[in-house]
Parts: C-alpha cells; sequence; structure tokens
C-alpha cells in the first residue's frame, strides 16, 4: 500500500459515511474503525490512532449535538483537522536569509537519499533566487564525490570536493571557507552516510558540525521505516544536534504516513518531503496541504509554488487567482504547463479532483486525457476561453459544436467544465485566503 492508498481509503471511509442515510453512533464507529485499520496498516503508532480515534469521538458527539448540525460536514472537519495534527510537529523550521551565508548540513544513515535531497534542496532554492552550492565532506564512500558532481552539474548548482584529501573534516571547512568568501546564500554540506553503530563516523559527524557551525542541521530518513523512524532520529539527535528532518521516498510506501506521524510526535520539524527520484521531487512539508493531498483534495498552493519555481509563463493565472478568478483559458495553460512539468500522477495530485477523474491510469494515458482535453480548449472561441464557464450553460449547443471541432464527446467538453468549475471555485477561496480554502475544501 502506497501513501496514495492510504488516502483514497481513508477519503472512501468518510464519503461511505456521509452517503449513507442515517448517521448514527454506528456508522460514526464503522469509519472510525476503517481510518484506524488504514492508518495502522501504514505504520502510524498504535498510541496515535487511538488518540485520533478518541479526539474525533470527542468533537461528534452525538447526544450534545443541536438539531441544526450539519453532522455530515462536522465529522469531515473532525477527521480532516485530527490527520492534520497527527502530522504537525508543531515547529517552525529554519528560514534562511538573503544577504548573508546560511550553512545546511546533511546527516543521515546510507542509502537514505542525503546526497539526492542535498541537490534537490540546492535547486529548490537556486529557483527561489538564493545563489546555493554543494560541498562534499563524503570521503568515506568511493564514489560519492562523483555522484554528487553528477547531481549537481545536472542542476547546474557549483559544487566543491576533493579526489585526494581523505579528512571530510577539512574538506568541509575548506569548502564552506571558500563558498562563504564567494558570498553564496545556501552552502549545503552533505557528509557520509552512517550506519546505526558505527561510533567513529557518529564522532566524525560532530567534528564537522564544529567545524562548519550550520545554521541547521537537517537529517534526512527514509520513509520506509515507518514508525522506527522516531528510534532512527534518537540515534542522531544523541550525537548530533539537528533541527529539522527531510523524509524521503514517500513516493512508494504507505509507510511513509507512520514516519511522518513518528517524527511529528517528537516536535522536529519536518521540512521537506521527497517524492521520487527526479530533481523536482521534493515538496516544502506543509501538514494541512499534506493532508488536504492525501485525500485528494488537492494541493493548489503547492502547485502554484511549484510552477513559480519552474518560471513558467503564469503572469494572468496567478493575478487572477489571486482575485478569485479563473476562467477556461486559466485552465488550459494550466494543462499545457502541467504537461511540461514531468509526471503527471504527481501533477494531478495537486489539482482537486482531477486526480480522481483521471481514475487509476498510468502517466501515459494519464498524457492522452490531457491532451484530449486541451484540444477541447483549443476548440473554444476567445470569448469562451477567457468566460467563467457560465456561457456553455446558457447556450449548450457550444458544447456539441467543441466535440465536433476537436473529435471528442460532448461527455468529454463536459467533463472539462467540470473540472474547470472546481477549480474555479477552489480559486475563489483562495482568492478569500489559505485559510479558507482549507476549511471550506472539506472532502465533500
Ligand atoms: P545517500 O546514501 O543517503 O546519499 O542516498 P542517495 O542520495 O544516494 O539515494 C539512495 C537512493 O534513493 C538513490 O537511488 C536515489 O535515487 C533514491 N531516492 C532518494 N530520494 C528518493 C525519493 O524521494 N523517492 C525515491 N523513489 N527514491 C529516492
Amino acid at each position: 500500500m502506497v501513501l496514495a492508498d492510504l488516502g483514497k481509503r481513508i477519503t472512501s471511509a468518510v464519503s461511505n459515511l456521509t452517503h449513507s442515510n442515517v448517521v448514527d453512533e454506528k456508522a460514526l464507529d464503522a469509519m472510525l474503525k476503517e481510518i484506524c485499520a488504514a492508518l495502522v496498516e501504514a505504520d502510524v503508532n498504535i498510541k496515535l490512532v487511538a488518540n485520533l480515534r478518541k479526539s474525533i469521538r470527542h468533537t461528534v458527539n452525538f447526544k450534545e449535538l443541536g438539531a441544526g448540525v450539519n453532522k455530515k460536514r462536522l465529522i469531515q472537519k473532525a477527521v480532516f483537522d485530527e490527520l492534520v495534527k497527527l502530522v504537525d510537529p508543531h515547529n517552525e523550521p529554519f528560514k534562511p536569509k538573503k544577504g548573508r551565508s546560511n550553512v545546511i548540513m546533511f546527516v543521515g544513515l546510507q542509502g537514505a537519499g542525503k546526497t539526492t535531497s542535498c541537490t534537490k534542496l540546492a535547486r529548490y532554492y537556486q529557483a527561489r533566487g538564493f545563489k546555493a552550492c554543494l560541498v562534499c565532506a563524503d570521503t568515506f564512500r568511493a564514489g560519492a564525490f562523483d555522484q554528487l558532481k553528477q547531481n549537481a552539474t545536472k542542476a547546474k548548482i557549483p559544487y566543491y570536493g576533493t579526489y585526494t584529501e581523505v579528512d571530510p573534516v577539512k574538506v568541509a571547512r575548506d569548502g564552506v571557507e571558500k563558498f562563504k568568501k564567494e558570498r553564496f546564500d545556501i552552502i549545503i554540506v552533505d557528509t557520509s552516510g552512517r550506519h546505526q553503530q558505527e561510533r567513529e563516523l557518529f564522532a566524525e559527524m560532530v567534528q564537522i558540525q564544529a567545524a562548519v557551525k550550520p545554521d541547521q542541521t537537517i537529517m534526512v530518513l527514509d520513509s520506509s521505516i515507518g514508525q522506527a523512524a522516531e528510534a532512527q532520529s534518537k540515534a542522531f539527535k544523541e550525537s548530533a544536534d539537528f533541527g529539522a528532518i527531510i523524509i524521503t521516498k514517500t513516493d512508494g510506501h504507505a509507510a511513509g504516513g507512520g514516519a511522518i506521524s513518528a517524527v511529528a510526535a517528537t516536535r522536529t520539524p519536518i521540512v521537506f518531503i521527497g517524492t521520487g527520484e527526479h530533481l523536482l521531487d521534493l515538496e516544502r512539508f506543509q501538514p494541512q496541504a499534506f493532508i488536504s493531498k492525501l485525500l485528494g483534495m488537492g494541493d493548489m498552493a503547492g502547485l502554484v509554488e511549484h510552477v513559480q519555481s519552474l518560471k513558467l509563463d503564469q503572469k494572468d493565472t496567478m493575478k487572477h487567482i489571486q482575485e478569485g478568478i479563473f476562467t477556461v483559458r486559466d485552465l488550459r495553460d494550466q494543462l499545457g504547463n502541467i504537461m511540461k512539468m514531468g509526471p503527471l500522477s504527481k501533477m494531478a495530485g495537486m489539482i482537486p479532483g482531477l486526480s480522481q477523474m483521471m481514475g487509476d491510469v498510468g502517466d501515459e494515458e494519464g498524457g492522452q486525457k490531457l491532451k484530449r482535453m486541451i484540444y477541447i480548449m483549443d476548440s473554444m472561441t476567445d470569448k469562451e476561453l477567457d468566460s467563467d464557464g457560465k456561457i456553455f450553460i446558457s447556450q449548450p449547443t457550444r458544447m456539441t459544436r467543441i466535440a465536433h471541432g476537436s473529435g471528442t464527446s460532448v461527455r468529454e467538453v463536459e467533463d472539462v467544465l467540470t473540472q474547470h468549475r472546481m477549480m474555479a471555485q477552489m480559486a475563489k477561496k483562495m482568492g478569500k485566503g489559505m485559510a479558507n480554502l482549507q476549511k471550506g475544501g472539506a472532502m465533500a
């Protein structure tokens, strides 16, 4: 079971309840049982699951609910809020400042995804206007420098390392000094991966930390270890103090849910999560957005941020969304951009309702579907594209003309317009602020 499946199970448990005729204790219990079973299967600590169950039961107290209360809505909101609480570390991570050198040191077990995440993070900051670079202080593993060099070159990020110096402390210090002189904003130091029992390597980590005095030390954790994440992070904390965690490989394991909740319970900020092997597969971790996406409600804010970082042409749509407007043309531009952005399945998850509409299709089939949606919009007139979509309801013959012109069916045209309507509603809420987006977007 991967994380997306966990989300689907929870969503379907909630929707079973909201679609049943009677919403009573029995129905609530059945829903809670299913949600808890799914969480336990995702390796979430049993105590945390029990707490979640208790809190939801406490919020949805049938005896005390007034007659006018919308029970279904209340239950949806309680589930959403409790899941957010489950993954929220309630702790703000360090934020790098421009105009000074911010040193970030990476630690973690071998194979956790450290080197990959270092490069992803450097690219992340680079795309946001920071001058970022990488230092390879892993002199332990043969080939480590080559790997970092290869990644950095691909991402066009300056790097420092050596094939001859064997002292990792010296390499780290030299690299950081060099880049500080060159006034880099973000200097990321990759250290060698260690195994839990290797005291020497732990000692080396402490020495590097003392030499480069990082503003933040980030620990990289592989999500497949589930709730064992807690013990692993403790072992590291006893040696080197770290301020935040990146959880990798959340694309492959439902146990990611267990790892995230275990780390959150220790109140260590989770700064990013790794969602794939590609350079762009790094997402800022935000509890509300994470749960929203997990439950198929989309993550419009994440999408906008991702798109901004790609420096695609977004001016009009951004301005529109800020004003709470979303035209059919905005949808067309967004879908066009999505096709440029890489793995479709991942992007679709960020758009409210799109992943459900695409169903369980692979990236290739999904790509075909997207193309057809774009053909449909290419058959529209400017007036139609720049409209809010209502024009099609008042004049449905337009849909027949478009289906004909694009070689698709009226049903497909209707689907595009439904998708547009959903996004327009989200944009409207976004215009009113993120808080409203999360509250109002509850699993309808
Ligand atoms: P290190 O030993 O900690 O430096 O680990 P690496 O950066 O070399 O990563 C080990 C493997 O995990 C590589 O094959 C990476 O491509 C892969 N990897 C890293 N992060 C992710 C992720 O978020 N998702 C997936 N699917 N693979 C990842």
